[in-house]
């Protein structure tokens, strides 16, 4: 339905969240009128919670994967995957300076330093910045799929794993997204999972790992449950790592059950963001001086926000104001910024002094966390603008988003004349 106006009403941006529905009810009801809402135990001892463990399954078949587990946020996962493959004070961890908060704070509160690298074009991990961040006490690299497309994972996994690195994958904002025919999380040494509220699929709060290694799995469990290792998952791999003090990161059965009914939506979700993006990129690769978010898959994108880049920033705040009028969804919705121009970057502080990024070192902030340290990043985070798609969208709205991006670009082509 057009308004006075002729163009369609404004959609609203959003991917699991717009598509919550029956699914997500019958299997949350489910788990309320079994009263089970712990996932390890409930009621009936012959009968054992399912839900959590259901999800756990179908994660391990789609990224063919021995181990799956949920935690209960993204950071958690995080924080027990950095915990599970031994890093910890003394140790570096190469991360994007484009990422998210947790990326950072999780390195810091396991007592390492997070040492910031440089993202290119495709805003995810330069990986020629491996090479000129290895200092001996690098002990991993800490990969980001940015909002739905792979990093070049074949370059950062072969120079990573050639100095004897760990390479965690943060698919926080990429489920389900490829890269050379596998899936992202698939990759690497150990990945985590994402289900808060503005996730692809969300539960609100949730998380998951991934990994094919069964010690990184058990020390996984064991950070996430208080250093225990439950009978269920002696039927997946039996222990051999002694306990130690972890942390309680566990899900409960209600967040695995909206989680569950998420998943399975993932591919119709993926699909639908692929079909707008598709009716979009061709026609703004044309417009001259605006240069498309390169990818290095572009088969395996799951194109929930498209990226293009114009020559300078008040450029790209003309554009979006322009767009904004005209109905058109392009604030940068991640909430991403880069961590140097964060508090906890700034103030380098850690809730213990002895875990604090900015020890050791006679003035803060130092080298390598500076905003001069970064002209790449800094140049490439100001000059873009984003485009958020939806479940909601229809392609309708997608034709009004390309549209609408050929008539600005018009416009302030004129207005240079
Ligand atoms: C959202 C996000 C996280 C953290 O997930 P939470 O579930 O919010 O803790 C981690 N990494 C990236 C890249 C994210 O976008």
């Amino acid at each position: 339905m057009n308004d006075e106006s002729g163009r369609p009403p404004r959609p609203r941006p959003g991917l699991g969240s717009m598509a919550i529905g029956a699914e997500e009810e019958s299997l949350v009801l489910d788990v309320l009128r079994r009263g089970d809402l712990f996932r390890y135990y409930g009621n009936d001892p012959d009968r054992p919670p399912a839900i959590a463990a259901k999800l756990e399954e179908e994660l391990r078949a789609f990224h063919g994967l021995p181990f799956a587990h949920l935690v209960s946020s993204g950071t958690a996962a995080l924080e027990a995957s950095l915990a599970a493959v031994g890093i910890g004070p003394g140790n570096e961890v190469i991360v994007p300076a484009w990422s998210w908060i947790s990326c950072f704070t999780a390195v810091v509160r396991c007592g390492a330093v997070p040492v910031l690298a440089e993202v290119d074009a495709s805003l995810n991990l330069d990986p020629a910045e491996l090479a000129r961040l290895a200092s001996p006490r690098t002990k991993a690299v800490l990969v980001v799929h940015y909002q739905g497309a792979a990093a070049d994972m074949e370059a950062i996994v072969s120079a990573a794993h050639r100095r004897g690195w760990w390479v965690v994958e943060d698919c926080a904002e990429s489920p389900g997204a490829g890269y050379k025919g596998r899936p992202v999380g698939t990759w690497g040494d150990v990945a985590i999972l994402s289900f808060q509220h503005n996730k692809p699929v969300t539960a609100g709060e949730g998380g998951a790992v991934l990994t094919r290694d069964p010690r990184t799995y058990e020390r996984v469990v064991r950070m996430s449950d208080l250093g225990q290792y439950r009978p269920y998952h002696h039927a997946l791999t039996e222990p051999r790592e002694p306990a130690f003090s972890g942390g309680q990161y566990r899900i409960s059965e209600l967040a695995a059950a909206v989680a569950l009914a998420q998943w399975r939506k993932l591919p119709a979700i993926r699909e639908h963001c692929r079909n707008l993006a598709a009716r979009i990129l061709p026609r703004l690769a044309t417009l001259s001086g605006l240069e498309l978010r390169p990818v290095a898959d572009a088969d395996g994108v799951f194109p929930f926000e498209l990226y293009f880049y114009v020559r300078d920033e008040a450029t790209a705040a003309e554009y979006r104001r322009r767009l904004d009028v005209r109905g058109v969804n392009c604030a940068q919705r991640t909430g991403t910024y880069p961590h140097y121009h964060r508090d906890y970057a700034q103030t380098g502080a850690a809730a213990h002094p002895a875990f604090a990024p900015s020890r050791g070192h006679a003035s803060w902030p130092a080298p390598g966390f500076r905003p001069e340290d970064f002209p790449r990043t800094e140049d490439l985070t100001r000059r873009f603008v984003a485009l958020p798609l939806g479940w909601k969208y229809t392609i309708a709205d997608a034709d009004h988003v390309a549209a609408s991006v050929e008539a600005v670009h018009a416009e302030l082509d004129q207005s240079r004349a």
